[in-house]
Formats: structure tokens, C-alpha cells, sequence
């Protein structure tokens, strides 16, 4: 009913408690059902802004509010402006390590420092959706173990490819995962699902292929990028991010013209998920011939105050 035998492999491999260990329909599930666990309407949950596009909207689902704080100029979590923002209403924090859509990362001595500054009453949700295309050695999973207030969200759909199955997990202290455990509905994750996870779970060798192809297309695309000019950040996901602010929306438009699609952010960037060699190509190509003609004079722009939100969903 809850998964047993992918949790129980799960939970092997990573030297946690089975019971540590939930299962879900997609982790962007897990974390949902995370926070209507743990907050609702007179709480705050805060997360950094840009990153992923459904925090605002689950935080909504659960009932309570928002608060953004904007990312650095470098495009990473402000550990220190989210410190600042906790009030005795803040119940959640949300940490998207790597950050989508900045693939940027954060070092585990300033996480540990972060985490010894967040009172143990408030969760930290630690989103490693893209934690197998890291660059640094930072392991949730053990920084959960010594932060039993610290829950770690991982996916199937990132490296193992399997996002239309939607399998998700999350590890964290036993009476946390329970709590949650609580919200599953039962068969949440179908069997054909659970089967696949499970067969991608039991080949490493696999996994490690494809996490070595994604990072060496992302090594192309970022050192041909930035040959071209192009301002991007060092990625710790299966993507790149350039900080092209007004430009994105016609960056995005020639790359459609060269046959291939990457997500602008109005007047933020535009964020290119590495694909097959051919289309890195195509990108580098679309990038080449609209800086003939363009110069970005511009970097991100970003919104540059904390937003507080109301706790409706949006
Ligand atoms: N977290 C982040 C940061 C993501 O980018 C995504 C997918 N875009 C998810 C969670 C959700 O992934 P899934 O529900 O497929 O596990």
C-alpha cells in the first residue's frame, strides 16, 4: 500500500531507518503534502525567488503565505536574507539546492551555518530534485541526519528519466516522515511506477551514464556560452542558466528558429536543459547569430525586496 519494497531499497542503500524513508507521486507531491502537514492559513513559509515556479502554489494549497526573498546578484540563495525573514509566524523553509532555474549551488559549511541559525520548531525543506548533476559533495541525506527538522526531497524524474512515472521520495527524522506518511493516500504511487523506480534504483551503473552525459553536454554548452559572451553560471543541474534579463524572450525566439525550445523568464534569463549533443548545437548556433546583431547589455534583473503573500493559492 505504501511502497514497501522501493522504500526498503531505498532506505539500504542510504543507511536510513525504513521508516525515514516516504514514497510519492513525484517529489513536487511529497513536498505538497509536506506542507499541508505543517502549515496553513496564519503561518509563513519562506522560499528563495526565482526558483521553482511551484512553491508559490503549493504554499497556496496548504493555506499559508509566501514570503520570497530574492536571490543574490549571483543568483544564489541569500541564506542571510532568509534568516532575516523568519518571523514567529514561519513554519517552513523551502531550500532548493541545486536551484532551478540557476543551477546554482550552496556550500555544505554555509548550509550547516544556516541551519544552525534556524530554530529546530521550523522545517527545512531541502528540494534536491537535481541532486545527482551536483558539482560539490554537498549530501543532504547526511545533513538530515544530524538536522532532524531537515526533510530531503529527491526525484526519479531528473536523472533517472522517469517523470512521467512520478516517483519522488523524501528522507527525514522518523516522527517527520510519519506525519507525512500520514497525508499518502494508499497506492499513491501505482505499481508499474514503484517497479520502474525500483529496477532504476538497483542500477547505479546506469544512472552514472546518463548523469555523465547530461554533465559533459552541460560542460559544452556553458564553456561554448561563455566563448560567445554569454554570462552564464556554473550549473550544479541538468541545465543551464543565462542571466540574459530583457534579451530572454528573443533569445528564446531564435532558438525556436533553430529548432529547439529553452525556457525564457521575462526579463530574468533563460534557462536551456541540456539535451542530445545536435540540439546543444542548435542553442550555441541561436545564441552565435542573435549576439551578431545584439550585444546584452544587461544582466539579471531581479526583484530586489522581500514579498510577503497572502496564503491563497494563486
Ligand atoms: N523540485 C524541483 C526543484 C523541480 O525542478 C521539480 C521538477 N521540475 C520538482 C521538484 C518536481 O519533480 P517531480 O515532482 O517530478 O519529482
Amino acid at each position: 500500500m505504501r511502497g514497501d519494497e522501493l522504500v526498503a531499497g531505498i532506505a539500504r542503500r542510504l543507511d536510513v531507518d525504513a521508516g525515514q524513508v516516504v514514497i510519492g507521486g513525484g517529489s513536487i507531491s511529497l513536498l505538497q503534502q509536506t506542507l499541508v502537514a505543517y502549515t496553513g492559513p496564519g503561518t509563513e513559509v519562506i522560499y528563495a525567488w526565482r526558483s521553482y515556479e511551484a512553491y508559490p502554489i503549493i504554499v497556496g494549497v496548504a493555506g499559508a503565505a509566501s514570503v520570497a526573498v530574492p536571490l543574490t546578484d549571483e543568483c544564489a540563495h541569500d541564506l542571510e536574507g532568509m534568516l532575516t525573514a523568519i518571523t514567529p509566524r514561519t513554519r517552513a523553509i523551502i531550500v532548493c539546492n541545486p536551484n532551478n532555474p540557476t543551477g546554482t549551488e550552496i556550500a555544505q559549511d554555509e548550509l550547516v551555518a544556516f541551519l544552525d541559525r534556524v530554530p529546530s520548531g521550523i522545517l527545512v525543506l531541502l528540494d534536491e530534485a537535481y541532486w545527482e548533476f551536483r558539482t560539490d559533495n554537498l549530501d543532504g541525506v547526511e545533513i538530515a541526519r544530524r538536522y532532524p527538522n531537515v526533510v530531503v526531497f529527491r526525484t526519479f524524474s531528473k536523472a533517472y528519466g522517469l517523470a512521467g512515472l512520478r516517483v519522488g521520495y523524501l528522507v527525514t527524522s522518523s516522527s517527520i516522515a510519519e506525519n507525512v506518511r500520514a497525508t499518502c493516500l494508499p497506492f499513491g504511487v501505482n505499481a508499474i511506477a514503484e517497479a520502474a523506480a525500483s529496477a532504476a534504483w538497483a542500477d547505479p551503473e546506469h544512472t552514472a551514464r546518463i548523469v555523465s552525459a547530461v554533465t559533459n553536454g552541460r560542460e559544452h554548452l556553458e564553456s561554448a556560452l561563455v566563448e560567445l559572451g554569454v554570462p552564464v553560471k556554473a550549473s550544479g543541474a541538468n541545465f543551464v542558466w543565462a542571466p540574459v534579463g530583457r534579451h530572454a524572450r528573443a533569445l528564446e525566439a531564435e532558438c525556436v528558429a533553430h529548432g529547439v525550445s529553452v525556457r525564457a523568464f521575462d526579463d530574468e534569463g533563460v534557462r536551456i536543459t541540456v539535451g542530445e549533443r545536435e540540439a546543444e548545437n542548435a542553442v550555441i548556433t541561436a545564441f552565435g547569430s542573435y549576439l551578431h546583431t545584439t550585444t546584452l547589455d544587461e544582466q539579471q534583473a531581479h526583484h530586489k525586496t522581500v514579498s510577503r503573500g497572502e496564503g491563497t493559492v494563486t
